[in-house]
């Protein structure tokens, strides 16, 4: 038998932004246990705003494990929150109700900033550094510091270790911001490897003394560059079948949509998606051809395969819940798929 550290990782009850909660038992197993095998736990809901101080007992039912490359025999345990029966989802846990469908691949682009003493990394305790230009992609002591890079690397070779698909890192435009990127086929998988990635972040910053701000305008009026999660997504029958009326089909979808999407993609969305910095207007919708000012860019290749393969929409902020922008993208494609026999519409018609 060996005694593993079970590490059963939550969302807790803050609004609009849920926090990312851990705690660790040991259980003895012979091997690598299955998901099945890891039971169900409790937490004190009161501490999480997830209930009354009066009957505050949560329940934490384990839907993906990963290895925990970071500690020695341990697992990384992503939980949804259930009410006291076990059975029932908490108001907090919206994976449980949200629409997936494997066929829906999405590529979530991260960013953030990095924080010390209460500024971006790099900043001068008085002022501002130099101004955008140089930190996008930069390589250099002046362009990205110091630590930063070594804190990307080792967040890669931690979400490669246990299993989760990062794609990819870039520095950032404004100073003391960064990128990565998630792909994940359906929304749930999608999602559950976003938090992951989010929570390996944080917790190795602990040993750097450096925080993660994932506010999408932590710098707010100025010309510093706010923070997305571009959503790149793709339906089996937009890969495969697509065409132009579809395409313009689903864009009207979008459209009409408008507000329902914007309502899940992140808090003071309005303060990021001004118009300006290649950003589209939070409250109109647009798309265009490589058109990084627009809604949802359409990138050449997909125009070029005759309206086939992925678009992305370029408005959720990095602070979204991955779980509820994917939902949202696909409850929208769903419409444009209606009766056209996709796995997709079916799953739809299911929910
Ligand atoms: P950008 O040029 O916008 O910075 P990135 O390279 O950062 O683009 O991100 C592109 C994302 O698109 C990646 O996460 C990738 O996985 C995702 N992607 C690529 N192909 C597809 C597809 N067919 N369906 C969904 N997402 C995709
Ligand atoms: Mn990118
Ligand atoms: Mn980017
Ligand atoms: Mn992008």
């Amino acid at each position: 038998m060996t005694k593993f550290k079970l590490e059963y990782i939550w969302l807790d009850g803050y609004e609009p932004v849920p926090n990312l909660r851990g705690k660790t038992q040991i259980k003895a197993f012979d091997s690598f246990p299955t998901l099945e095998q890891l039971p169900i736990w409790g937490f004190d809901g009161s501490s999480t705003k997830q209930a009354e101080g009066g009957s505050s007992d949560c329940m934490l039912k384990p839907i993906r494990h990963f290895p925990d490359p970071a500690r020695k025999d341990g697992i990384l345990v992503l939980c949804e929150v259930m009410m006291p029966d076990g059975v029932t989802p908490h108001a907090s846990n919206k994976r449980a109700t949200i629409l997936d469908d494997e066929g829906a691949w999405f590529g979530f682009e991260q960013e953030y900033f990095f924080y010390k003493d209460g500024r971006p990394l790099g900043f001068p305790a008085q002022g501002y550094p130099p101004p955008q230009g140089p930190y996008y992609c930069g390589a250099g002591f002046s362009a990205v510091g110091s630590v930063a890079r070594k804190i990307v690397d080792e967040h890669l070779d931690l979400c490669l270790e246990a299993g989760i698909n990062h794609e990819g890192i870039n520095a950032e435009v404004a100073k003391g911001q960064w990128e990565f990127q998630i792909f994940g086929k359906g929304s749930k998988r999608a999602a559950d490897e976003m938090w992951m990635a989010r929570y390996l972040l944080q917790r190795l910053c602990e040993k750097y003394e450096i925080d993660v701000e994932y506010h999408c305008k932590p710098l707010g009026d100025t010309d510093w560059n706010g923070s997305g999660m571009h959503a790149n997504f793709s339906t089996d029958y937009m890969r495969t079948t697509g065409g132009k009326p579809y395409f313009e089909k689903l864009m009207a979808a979008f459209d009409k949509n408008l507000m329902d999407h914007i309502a899940v993609y992140g808090p003071d969305n309005d303060k990021r998606l001004t118009g300006k910095h290649e950003t589209a207007p939070w409250n109109k919708f647009s798309y265009g051809v490589a058109d990084r000012g627009a809604s949802i860019r359409v990138p050449h290749s997909f125009v070029k395969n005759d309206y086939k393969g992925y678009l992305e929409d370029r408005r959720p902020n990095s602070q979204g819940d991955p779980y509820q922008i994917a939902s949202q993208i696909l409850k929208t494609i769903a419409e444009a798929e209606a009766g056209t026999g996709s796995s997709l519409s079916e799953a739809e018609a299911a929910a």
